[in-house]
C-alpha cells in the first residue's frame, strides 16, 4: 500500500491519513521488535541472585524465565532500554552498545 503525501504540509488534522493500527493485544509474538535497538543488557550469571527484580520491571517482557529462574534477555523483543540494569540490586546486568555486542557474537561464532 502506497500513500500520497504530496502538499501534506499543509494538510489538517483531519485529513492525514489514518496509519497501521494495534487492533489486538499479543500481536508482538509474531514481530521482533529489538532489531532497533542500539544497546543491549548483558546478563552476568555469576552475580545473579535470581531475585527477578528485573523480571518485575522489563517493560517488554524479555527477561526470559524458566522454573522460577532468570535464564536470559530474549533479545528479539528487548529494546535496551536499561531499565533491567537500573534496578537489578547486585549488578548482574550491564549495557553494552549493540555494534560491540555483534561483533563480539561474530568473533565466539568464528
Ligand atoms: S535483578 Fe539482577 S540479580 Fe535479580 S534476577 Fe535480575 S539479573 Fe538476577
Ligand atoms: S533493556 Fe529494557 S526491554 Fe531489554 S530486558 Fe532490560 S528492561 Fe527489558
Amino acid at each position: 500500500m502506497s500513500w500520497d503525501y504530496s502538499g501534506n504540509e499543509q494538510w489538517t488534522w483531519d485529513q492525514i491519513p489514518l496509519g497501521a493500527m494495534t487492533l489486538e493485544g499479543g500481536t508482538a509474538t509474531g514481530h521482533k521488535t529489538g532489531d532497533w535497538r542500539v544497546q543491549r543488557p548483558i546478563w552476568h550469571t555469576d552475580k545473579c541472585k535470581q531475585c527477578l527484580i528485573c523480571w518485575m520491571h522489563c517493560p517488554d517482557s524479555s527477561i526470559k524465565v524458566s522454573e522460577q529462574k532468570m535464564c536470559g534477555v530474549d533479545y528479539e523483543h528487548c529494546k535496551g532500554c536499561g531499565v533491567c540494569v537500573q534496578v537489578c540490586p547486585f549488578n548482574a546486568l550491564s549495557m553494552m552498545s549493540e555494534k560491540d555486542a555483534r561483533e563480539l557474537d561474530e568473533k565466539e561464532a568464528n
